[in-house]
């Protein structure tokens, strides 16, 4: 085992512990993917990849892991208007790039300044504002080209 998949099972262990759930090797496959990519993927991708590690996997458990994931904070579920939903292994703040024509998913890095959340906030009056969520939404450079 490498040192960094040995970090990432002692993060998930003390999460799990915080939470007052178990770990298990499943919720521990599939956080070690999700912490390994940026794709964003949907839980069906998740369990697709998970499978060929855990072949014995169900799409019910690596549901039940992901928002076990989600609801230890180390993951997000990023949920959409049209029911479907992708998980980030990424928790640190960052915003979201989202292609309308393939679903894809980007990260982005940087965000609104405290200034212009303040100046959002000033227009909806005695708002408190807890956080934001900012997506870009458009057509990504392989959709563009193929259109
Ligand atoms: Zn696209
Ligand atoms: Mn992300």
């Amino acid at each position: 085992m490498q040192a960094q998949e040995i970090g990432h099972e002692q993060v998930l262990r003390s999460a799990l512990e915080a939470s007052g759930q178990r770990f298990t090797e499943q919720r521990a496959a599939v956080y070690r993917y999700l912490s390994s990519t940026d794709v964003h993927p949907t839980a069906d991708e998740v369990f697709l990849t998970v499978r060929t590690d855990l072949p014995g996997i169900s799409l019910a458990t690596v549901y039940k892991s992901l928002e076990t994931l989600v609801g230890c904070g180390l993951a997000v579920k990023l949920t959409y208007s049209d029911g479907s939903a992708r998980y980030d292994g990424r928790t640190d703040p960052h915003h979201h790039a989202r292609c309308t024509t393939c679903g894809i998913v980007m990260d982005i890095e940087g965000g609104l300044s405290p200034e212009q959340v303040e100046a959002l906030r000033t227009r909806a009056d005695g708002f408190r504002v807890m956080g934001y969520r900012l997506e870009l939404s458009g057509v990504c450079a392989g959709c563009a080209e193929a259109a």
